[in-house]
């Protein structure tokens, strides 16, 4: 039985995001997931955008999350050395209703409080983005809308809580919620039973479940996956901005976008699906995506695909975030239904939260922190001095692992390494970049394992993808043998 003051289920944007600040109270604190890393939810497979937010109705959580979350972003990433750039973004209209519809969102993110947001004429659109479909008619400039790695950002964040002081524990999946007769929550995982004064639902697709354990006012929610192509990173990208098409009632549409690691992103569809961990593509979904982006982008060329991935919406029937206190649950609080602009809605999900907790259980702010442990350039951006620096300095930076995205031997043992080190082949790929490149770690992959199984001292065969039972390599000349060698 594990006894603390505060625990967070979910170890998302949204509790790693809280779990920083939470790192800030004289308090003990730990996050449980039940998948084996960080950001294994939605937050590893969304847009990456840091909404402006124009297009959340005023007056709703989402509004008022998004703006002053895309507020924090830039301080944030600088604190915690994450790539975040200022791309913009531009909404674009293909006729008089869409122009009309461009007009409404101007209105609501006036009222939002978004700045330096502007109609555009097709002339103006043009000249911006050449490669837009000659037909639009009419757009939104979004100067404020930016691009960021989200599960770039969600290590950062937890790496910065675990220095000081929350403890972080994977394949905990929650499985019962019960309160004791002395207020406090008992909370049954596959692995452990934890006490806690304090308990946060952050669990994403499983918010809502989460939430009827304990609450009598039962929630609804829908899983609304999402599907993406990815291309490879091109020295010039046709787009430099976000484009994205008129939103609807199921989201934001089909966009367009660069990545901050110079790749092109194109989808998400959104189709709702009763499993909330059925992250596959379908080949009606891909197809869907080239029909809709070549409406922004005619020349649309899908011949440098890397790869396809989905992600899965938190969707609740109310259309808004719920952040807060648990009605009738003492000690219980939630922030639930963060689908999109949830990403950017996190610092300021986070902010809020930490502070009804800290006044729910009268916490003091630490005295002093520890500072957060900036990680080198990357060895890919580094200049050919500041490489033959590092190489004199750390011999394994002079070994390439990766070569479609040149990450090194250093870089890899460095992700392990990290406050909430990486523990699988996925795990590197997200921290490093190793695997992420053209042939999606086709070459690195058995080197990356050799190295997780040398620093972790897991035996070969135990190294997973990505947990569970994604084994990269079967004993099948072992089980042979067992078999008798006939
Ligand atoms: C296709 C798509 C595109 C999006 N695009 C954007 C965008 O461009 N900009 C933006 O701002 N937002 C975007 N979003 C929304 C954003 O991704 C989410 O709002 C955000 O990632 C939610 O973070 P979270 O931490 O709340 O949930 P998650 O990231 O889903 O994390 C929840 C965690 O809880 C864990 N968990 C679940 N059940 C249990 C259990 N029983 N026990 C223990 N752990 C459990 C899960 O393993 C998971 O790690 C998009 C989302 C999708 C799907």
């Amino acid at each position: 039985m594990i006894q603390l003051d505060i625990l967070v289920i979910g170890a998302g944007i949204t509790g790693t995001a809280l779990s920083r600040e939470l790192s800030r109270l004289n308090a003990t604190v730990a996050v449980i997931d039940r998948a084996c890393d960080v950001a294994e939810g939605a937050t590893k497979a969304n847009s990456g955008i840091v909404h402006a937010g124009y297009d959340a109705l005023p007056g709703t959580q989402k509004a008022m999350y998004n703006v002053r979350g895309a507020q924090m972003y830039p301080g944030l990433c600088e604190s915690l050395g994450v790539s975040y750039r200022k791309c913009g973004a531009l909404v674009i209209g293909f006729d008089e209703a869409d122009c009309a519809a461009l007009r409404d969102l101007l209105d609501r993110g006036i009222q939002n409080g978004v700045r330096d947001l502007r109609l555009l004429s097709q002339k103006e659109a043009l000249a911006l983005e050449p490669s837009l479909n000659p037909e639009v008619l009419c757009a939104l400039s979004v100067p404020e809308s930016a691009i960021v790695s989200p599960y770039e950002m969600a290590f950062a964040l937890a790496d910065d809580a675990a220095v000081n002081g929350v403890s972080f524990s994977f394949d905990q999946d929650v499985t019962g919620i019960s309160r004791l007769e002395d207020g406090t929550w008992q909370v049954t995982t596959s692995k452990d039973v934890f006490i806690c004064k304090v308990l946060v639902n952050c669990a994403g697709s499983s918010g809502a479940d989460l939430h009827n354990m304990i609450s009598d006012q039962k929630l609804h929610m829908v899983h609304r996956r999402g599907q993406y192509y990815l291309l490879d990173r091109a020295a010039e990208l046709p787009f430099s901005r976000t484009v994205f098409q008129c939103p609807s009632r199921m989201g934001k549409g089909v966009l367009v976008s660069p990545t901050v690691h110079g790749n092109l992103l194109l989808g998400p569809t959104a189709e709702d699906i009763p499993d909330p961990l059925d992250t596959a593509t379908t080949s009606d979904g891909l197809s869907e995506i080239l029909k809709k982006a070549s409406r922004t982008w005619p020349a649309l060329s899908v011949r440098t695909n890397i790869t396809n991935f989905s992600g899965v919406r938190a969707h609740l029937d109310t259309d808004d975030f719920i952040v807060g206190p648990v009605p009738f649950a003492p000690g219980a609080f939630e922030a639930i239904g963060i689908e999109s602009p949830g990403l950017s809605s996190a610092p300021a999900i986070a902010q809020d939260l930490s502070a009804m907790i800290a006044s729910y259980l009268s916490l003091e702010r630490k005295s002093s922190l520890r500072p957060f442990p900036k990680h080198p350039k990357p060895f890919h951006e580094m200049s050919d001095e500041e490489r033959t620096v590092a190489v004199s300095t750390d011999p394994e930076y002079g070994r390439i692992v990766c070569r479609c995205e040149v990450v090194t031997e250093a870089e890899i043992r460095q992700a392990i390494r990290r406050p909430v080190g990486a523990r699988t082949i996925d795990g590197i790929k997200r921290r490093t970049r190793a695997g992420m490149g053209r042939c999606q770690g086709g070459f690195c992959s058995p080197r990356v394992a050799q190295i997780l199984s040398e620093e972790t001292g897991t035996p070969l065969l135990r190294i997973t993808k990505d947990g569970g039972h994604s084994y990269l390599l079967a004993d099948t000349i072992g089980s042979f043998l067992k078999g008798g060698h006939r």
